[in-house]
């Protein structure tokens, strides 16, 4: 079976329905008789194509599974238009019926329209659909029964709502149409109107025509300036390429000056074009409505001039089945897509949810599914550098960022001990060996001078390791709130204990840190120790400069500066004053400059090796038993939170399984259409 003209063919599976139509005009085109009183009689679309009908069907039953608030948008014929441009007086046209109309904002919730062409021998069938609700009417009551149920979805007064109201109208002649009547827009809130009535409408406008599967049905009244009309800017700003906007100039009869200019003209840029009507006027019939409207465009001197397939009622229902049918053949294979591609996720979806627990047994295991989890995840990333789980997220990537820090720390310790001055060289030995000075022989190099400098420079970089810790600390409990939170995701009645635990548990390793880098420090100032030979090796190379720096120093020249290589050039006039101790000063100052090395690297080194072990002590000892404790404390409330599933939970499992159901529903409707039209086709 080859795609014949109009037919549908199905694939074997039901997610993929290939729906084809004929674009050619031939079977929709009912051109208008000449004899305008003939066209008038018939009902408006004679012939219809039955292949669509079925179709349009599927996109009706979808409606109202409101499969829309599940973000899939339906081919749909949104009706727009300034206020009183006449949006509800064309659909009336259409409709053959009274819908109510006049001054002031009268469609207040969306209206969606739907039409059905009745047998001649049946009689017609008027309905309501709100809030799953139906109301029958009939002919001369409709424009009344609306008013109710419009009070009732949007309040009495002036409000408006989004939450559409359904109109059925099954009558022989009417075309076979589902359309959106929208409020007007409107730019001054009249009496009891809220004050943003204009931004309110706008958003549910947007709404309805923003989706590439809204043919936009834009009313204007041939009184207006087109291109100041509020409805085309916004359906502008939607259809950037113009090619789902159709045009309806209503009032005619009233502005026919300049009309016909003003559409070839096409200022505003219409895609898919304009039609001209008139509607009913005051007491008219609808009959008598369609012969006041052939006649106008027969016999008036400058309305008869336009074109005949672009004038009249007829005409725009001819041409909206048409484009219907397209959109729908256009659309409903990617609708009939998106619906099976929901369905899938949401399942998918509702069974990562966790289950609900019932015994305590099951709240244990999962408690501890938890934590082994957590506690996995962060020996990963803390201890052996596996980053699988946070592949793009560095922050997580701690062993790398931990060494990161530790490089930083041993930098900055570095600068801060570069410091050595080459104005005042060797001035702070001087003092300190004048200080030292006892009753003695003057050539012991006193220890208690050197231990003084030392004090002082361990005490200038003391807070450096504390302020180390600190960020490193800070980092962690970061990481492991992280972790804790994502693994316990699932049961958000547990999440507050952990993180409080997490949090008590860092503060207290975070303060035995910080009393142990205290202790180091103090210990560093204590005594001068090192079995490194590097310090005897480096002084000596340091010392075999002596003499000659300060037979320098003292010679003829008397120089401002010498070369000292390890220190560059150093300033020596102020040296001179000082022949006695400066022997004593350079080798104290050799000495300190060596040992402070050792003493920078003892620092960075314990403090790494620290830092291991409490990371260590805190992924395999500690969180688990700060945890357990937090929750089985008075606060915690025990293993037994679990047992009650979380509101957040257990709400997010129902708007599931509901938009489950919902979308089985929607892909039943389209399976079970689906296969009557391949039945009919074969
Ligand atoms: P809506 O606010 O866009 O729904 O506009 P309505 O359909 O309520 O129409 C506003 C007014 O314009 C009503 O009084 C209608 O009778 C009038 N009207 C609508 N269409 C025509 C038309 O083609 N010719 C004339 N003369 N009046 C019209
Ligand atoms: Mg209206």
């Amino acid at each position: 079976m080859g795609p014949k003209k109009g037919s549908s063919s199905k694939s074997k599976d039901n997610n993929k329905v290939q729906i084809v139509v004929d674009d050619d005009q031939d079977s929709l085109a009912m051109v208008p008789s000449a004899d305008q009183e003939q066209a008038v009689k018939a009902p408006i679309v004679i012939s219809y194509n039955d292949r669509i009908r079925p179709l349009l069907d599927v996109v009706d039953r979808l409606r109202n599974l409101m499969v829309m608030k599940e973000g899939i948008q339906l081919p749909t014929i949104v009706v727009v238009g300034d206020q009183s441009s006449g949006k509800s007086s064309v659909l009336e046209s259409l409709a053959g019926i009274n819908l109510p109309r006049g001054q002031g904002i009268c469609t207040r919730v969306p209206l969606v329209m739907r039409l059905q062409n009745h047998a001649s021998d049946s009689d017609p069938e008027f309905y309501l659909e709100f809030n799953g609700k139906i109301v029958q009417t009939d002919e001369d009551h409709i424009a009344n029964a609306i008013v109710l149920p419009t009070d009732e979805i949007a309040g009495q007064g002036k409000g408006i709502s989004n939450n559409p109201l359904t109109l059925i109208v099954k009558k022989n002649g009417v075309p076979d149409l589902t359309m959106v009547d929208l409020p007007g827009i409107t730019r001054v809130p009249v009496h009891g109107q809220p004050e943003n009535i204009y931004e309110q409408i706008r958003d549910i406008i947007v709404e309805y025509i923003k989706p590439e599967e809204s043919i936009i049905l834009n009313v204007l009244s041939a009184s207006v300036d087109f291109s100041t009309c509020e409805s085309i800017k916004m359906s502008r700003q939607v259809d950037k390429t113009r090619d789902r906007t159709l045009a309806v100039v209503t009032k005619s009869d009233k502005a026919p000056e300049g009309l016909l200019e003003k559409v070839t003209a096409d200022d505003v840029n219409i895609g898919l074009g304009y039609i001209y009507v008139r509607n009913r006027i005051g007491d008219e019939s609808y009959d008598e409505a369609r012969l006041e409207e052939a006649r106008l465009f027969e016999n008036h001197p400058l309305l008869s001039q336009i074109e005949k397939s672009i004038v009249g009622i007829p005409v725009l229902a001819q041409k909206l089945v048409h484009i219907q049918a397209t959109i729908i053949a256009r659309c409903l294979p990617e609708t009939v897509r998106k619906i099976s591609e929901k369905l899938n996720h949401n399942v998918t979806e509702l069974n990562k949810l966790p289950r609900s627990l019932s015994s305590t047994a099951e709240a244990l295991t999962a408690f501890m599914q938890i934590m082994g989890a957590a506690k996995e995840s962060l020996r990963k990333i803390l201890l052996r550098g596996e980053f699988d789980e946070y592949p793009d997220d560095r922050i997580m990537h701690c062993t790398a960022r931990l060494a990161e820090k530790l490089n930083n720390f041993n930098a900055e310790l570095q600068n801060s001990s570069q410091n050595y001055s080459t104005e005042n060289f060797l001035m702070e030995e001087i003092r300190e060996l004048e200080e030292a000075k006892g009753i003695g022989l003057p050539n012991f190099l006193p220890r208690a001078a050197f231990l003084t400098i030392l004090q002082r420079r361990v005490k200038g970089i003391a807070h450096m390791p504390a302020e180390f810790m600190g960020q490193v600390w800070d980092y962690l409990e970061e990481i492991v709130v992280n972790v804790l939170m994502k693994s316990s995701d699932n049961y958000p009645q547990l999440q507050s204990s952990t993180r409080r635990a997490a949090h008590n548990l860092i503060a207290k390793m975070k303060e035995e840190s910080f009393s142990w880098v205290m202790e180091i420090v103090e210990i560093e100032k204590l005594t001068d120790y090192t079995c490194v030979p590097e310090y005897m090796s480096d002084w000596t190379t340091l010392m075999n400069l002596q003499e000659n720096f300060i037979n320098e120093v003292f010679s003829e020249q008397k120089p401002e500066k010498v070369n000292l290589n390890y220190f560059g050039e150093v300033e020596v006039a102020h040296l001179r004053p000082y022949r006695q101790v400066i022997d004593q000063a350079y080798d104290m100052k050799m000495r300190m400059v060596t040992y402070w090395k050792v003493v920078l690297r003892r620092l960075v080194d314990s403090m790494a090796l620290h830092l291991v072990f409490s990371v260590q002590n805190l992924v395999n000892k500690e969180l688990e038993k700060e945890i357990v404790y937090e929750l089985m404390g008075p606060n915690g409330g025990g293993i037994e939170r679990l047992l009650d599933e979380s509101p957040v939970v257990a709400a997010k499992r129902e708007k599931l399984k509901r938009s489950i159901s919902l979308l089985k529903e929607a892909k039943d409707v389209v399976s079970r259409i689906m296969d009557r039209i391949a039945t009919n086709a074969d």
